[in-house]
């Protein structure tokens, strides 16, 4: 992604008009340290084009919670076979919390696996991470944890940026 671009910061600039957090993931995914997010509500045409404007590539995928209701969620990716893994995983499938599914979803989230591992056997157990910190990943990530400080920069750099659009 090309930072100094006026027509990337008006993309994430409109994306933040959205939601912040819809245009911080957007850009995570598309420097690639996200493979693959998810918007847990439908968009519209407007907002799937403005995905498609930073080079990414979206789908609409419906799932079904326990009801019975059927839900919309958004994902994106820059890449073609993450779209088609999400999809075959999940289309159509009603929504759970399994560990396998956890697990799977790290894996297309970009979460380092021991951190997936760690919030599977102990959900948001303490961690060194200052929270200020904690709460620019969306990932929970484990104590003493060795990829997440190796991520970090990257995360706080594109948060920075999206603020500052
Ligand atoms: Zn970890």
């Amino acid at each position: 992604m090309d930072f100094d671009s006026q027509e990337i910061k008006q993309c994430i600039k409109a994306l933040k008009t959205i939601d912040f957090e819809l245009a911080y993931l957007a850009a995570l995914t598309c420097e690639g340290l996200k493979p693959l997010s998810r918007w847990e509500k439908p968009l519209d045409h407007n907002e799937l084009k403005l995905l498609q404007q930073l080079g990414l590539l979206t789908e609409q995928i419906t799932r079904t919670v326990k009801t019975g209701k059927q839900v919309t969620e958004a994902i994106f990716s820059v890449s073609a076979g993450y779209i088609q893994l999400y999809e075959k995983r999940f289309g159509d499938k009603p929504i759970d919390k399994s560990a396998a599914t956890v697990r799977f979803e790290g894996f297309l989230f970009g979460f380092p696996p021991c951190c997936v591992d760690e919030y599977i056997q102990h959900p948001y157990a303490k961690n060194n991470l200052e929270p200020e910190v904690q709460k620019i990943l969306f990932h929970w990530a484990c104590k003493d944890c060795k990829i997440t400080p190796i991520l970090l920069p990257g995360y706080l750099r594109i948060h920075e940026y999206v603020e500052e659009c």
